[in-house]
């Protein structure tokens, strides 16, 4: 399947479906007639378990490798560093191109790499997570600071996106956990008859069939895409895409990063929205019936007992979504109609308590 995505800044494809990654040689070849220079920005993990793959669907091109350390460790100014200079001592130039091989950590590192080497240079991306359905599309791209997470960043949009489900096979259980709840969330802010068919259809996520798992990643893709087309810089709907992300980025963060997943944390999030939502905005859902349906996925939907609501109401103040003092969410007003709010401290404390 391929998937049109429209920017304001560029129109570009996303190729998705098992196998596809053996199209990339033609379509360089087709895209850049004067192609100087190649290169991976790959992570270790992926590099270990995939490169022969990626390598091997480029036969005619003696791509260069730069292999990051795996996960959110990639995204650190040194890496960054690092990464340029190898695009500088191999004279990388304009003509050249970055191919991004791994999940939304590498995406995002190479993508900045892409957009800031000589003023920006193209690059495509291939994931290789479930949630990079979510970070390869839409451009945004950054590294973290020691002060704030992705607050070092770009808007550059890539060229193309080969999204081939054969790679998915290998991810560890908590990675797909991390990545569906990208999915669940793009269910719940844009389209209840999606929703539905995941709580009907998806009991295991150990045991996805390449029919559901394709699905799901073509209706999040679209979803995503409806949000980034009208809005590609993020001053008004894009926000949405933050749905569960106000505390889910608090207790991400307050947990550590690499002891509870993006999208684990993310998950716990969206039921503290939900429940914001039912509250605040009258939205009619069965939250009980969603927390018993995401606990038989195998997520938790508790808040970790360790941390203190205190530190939790401080993080999310520091989001950069917010505005001044307030702590905004996103709530929805009803299945697929999400809205922005303003929650005192009051009863996001309440909220906390009572959770
Ligand atoms: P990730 O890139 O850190 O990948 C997760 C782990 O899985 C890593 O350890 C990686 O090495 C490993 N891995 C990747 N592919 C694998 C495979 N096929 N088989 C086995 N192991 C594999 O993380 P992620 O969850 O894909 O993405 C999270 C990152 O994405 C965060 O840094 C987040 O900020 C970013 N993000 C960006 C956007 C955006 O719009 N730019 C959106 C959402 C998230
Ligand atoms: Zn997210």
């Amino acid at each position: 399947e391929t998937i049109h995505i429209h920017t304001e800044s560029k129109n570009y494809d996303v190729f998705l479906g098992e196998g596809v990654l053996r199209t990339i040689q033609s379509f360089l070849a087709n895209h850049f007639q004067d192609l100087t220079k190649i290169l991976i920005i790959t992570d270790e993990t992926v590099a270990k378990i995939h490169l022969d793959t990626l390598l091997s669907c480029l036969p005619d091109y003696k791509p260069l490798v730069y292999t990051a350390p795996g996960g959110e460790k990639a995204k650190t100014f040194e890496v960054y560093y690092d990464a340029l200079s190898t695009a500088l001592e191999n004279r990388l130039d304009r003509k050249s191109v970055i191919l991004s091989f791994g999940g939304g950590a590498v995406g995002d590192l190479a993508g900045f790499v892409a957009a800031t080497f000589m003023r920006g240079i193209p690059f495509i991306q291939i994931p290789t997570t479930i949630l990079s359905h979510d970070s390869a599309v839409g451009g945004k791209v950054a590294i973290n600071h020691p002060l704030g997470k992705n607050m070092i960043g770009a808007f550059h949009q890539p060229e193309a996106v080969f999204y081939d489900i054969d790679l998915l096979k290998t991810l560890p259980i908590q990675e797909i956990r991390s990545g569906f709840a990208e999915v669940i969330k793009h269910g719940l802010i844009y389209d209840p008859y999606f929703f539905g068919w995941l709580q009907n259809n998806v009991f295991d996520l150990n045991a996805l069939t390449m029919e559901q798992l394709t699905y799901s990643l073509s209706k999040g893709i679209k979803i995503k895409r409806e949000f980034v087309s009208k809005d590609e810089k993020e001053t008004g709907v894009r926000a949405y895409l933050n749905f569960g992300h106000t505390l889910g980025h608090a207790v991400e963060s307050e947990m550590g990063y690499g002891n509870f997943t993006h999208g684990e944390s993310v998950l716990i999030g969206m039921i503290f929205a939900l429940n914001l939502s039912k509250e605040l905005q009258g939205l009619l859902f069965n939250v009980n019936e969603f927390k018993n349906w995401v606990t038989k996925l195998g997520y938790e939907t508790r808040i970790p007992p360790n941390l203190s609501f205190e530190s939790l109401i401080c993080k999310m103040r520091q989001d950069k979504k917010s505005v001044g003092e307030a702590i905004r969410f996103v709530l929805l007003e009803q299945l697929g109609q999400p809205t922005l709010q303003e929650v005192s401290d009051v009863v996001l404390l309440d909220q906390l308590k009572s959770f």
